[in-house]
């Protein structure tokens, strides 16, 4: 891509799925990227090769963002590349705050490509390359006919949103993140009985981030609910949080492992609903979807007349529709709407 010529960008972020996305967008675009996954090494990597632009996470274990950043403004002043910060947090005060470090901009994660690009465009010195030289629409998006696999709990249009519309990289990363959170509500509540405070907060902290990058919204909820929750001091109210993280996340893990993981046909599988009455069905999962965000104890009744409906068709979807009544059975709002969400996506191809 002559446009771009050959830009160097530093990824300081600790985010393995993070990496993988920064990697692959910036990769795509032309540029070369080197990570590195803490404060310490980039802070090396400053000193020894010669950068156009950072992208700085903030939080990361061992040395973070700002700390960073302070010593790379103090070791090369005025001859730094402009820093970039990425913050989970896309509050004015993180952006003041980021300014006041010495950090030129500031974009949220989980990061869009669309933001990320404008953004580079604004900082990237010109170089050879001449003034507007990225162009965001350069970066092709990925977007195939094809329809991703469903996903119970993840907003998956969301979510490929994210990848710039790749499916294969979408993949990529939801393989990563069943493998390296899976177990992240039992690393929690571990950390806390063992009063590894931190360890706890990091924890939770990644998996708001990663949960987002994926398109888990609720999962999303619990994890920053979590978070807060511990670093407010406030490990009495925490309970009822980590509840709802385990459900949200055993939903998603479940669904990833049987569908993802298991590279079952990859939604090949053909499905037959054109027996069924889909204006009832339709009409049988709007109410139950009123029921379930009013909180509505009936709603379980709903969630049985859509299972039997699936039922008595014979339709691969009673898988879906059975869990989705025992999410309601048990006034499980949450989940019983992540599933419908399952369901809902289902129905539409
Ligand atoms: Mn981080």
């Amino acid at each position: 891509m002559a446009s771009v010529n050959g830009g160097k960008i530093l990824v300081a972020e600790d985010n393995i799925i993070n990496q993988i996305l920064a990697e692959d967008l910036l990769t795509q675009a032309g540029f070369e990227v080197v990570i590195a996954e803490n404060g310490k090494k980039a802070v090396e990597l400053v000193e020894a090769v010669k950068f156009d632009l950072i992208l700085m996470d903030l939080q990361m274990p061992e040395m973070d963002g700002f700390e960073a950043t302070r010593i790379i403004l103090e070791t090369q002043p005025g001859q730094h590349p402009p820093i970039i910060a990425m913050t989970a947090n896309a509050l004015t005060r993180d952006r003041e705050r980021c300014i006041g470090a010495g950090m030129v901009d500031h974009i949220a994660k989980p990061i869009d490509p669309d933001v990320l690009f404008d953004t580079l465009l604004k900082w990237i010195p010109d170089g050879d390359a001449g003034p507007n030289s990225i162009e965001s629409n350069s970066i092709e998006s990925n977007t195939t006919d094809d329809a991703f696999v469903c996903l119970a709990g993840i907003d998956i249009d969301a979510g490929l949103a994210r990848m710039n519309g790749s499916q294969e990289l979408y993949t990529t990363v939801l393989k990563q993140f069943f493998q390296d959170h899976s177990t992240d509500d039992q690393i929690i509540a571990r950390a806390i009985s063992q009063n590894d405070i931190p360890l706890a907060q990091r924890t939770a902290h990644t998996l708001k981030g990663v949960s987002g990058g994926i398109g888990a919204k609720a999962l999303y909820d619990s994890a920053q609910n979590v978070e807060t929750a511990i670093k407010d001091d406030q490990l009495d109210r925490l309970e009822p949080f980590m509840e709802s993280l385990t459900r949200e996340l055993s939903l998603v893990v479940k669904d990833l492992e049987e569908k993802i993981m298991a590279q079952a046909l990859g939604g090949t599988e053909e499905i037959r609903h054109s027996a069924i009455d889909m204006e009832k069905l339709q009409r049988l999962m709007n109410d139950f979807e009123r029921m379930a965000r009013e909180m509505d104890p009936d709603m379980d009744g709903k969630a049985k007349q859509i299972h039997r409906l699936l039922e008595r068709h014979d339709s691969p979807l009673k898988k879906i529709s059975g869990t989705l009544w025992g999410f309601a059975e048990d006034f499980d709002f949450k989940q019983a709407l992540g599933t419908l969400e399952e369901l809902k996506c289902e129905l539409d191809r």
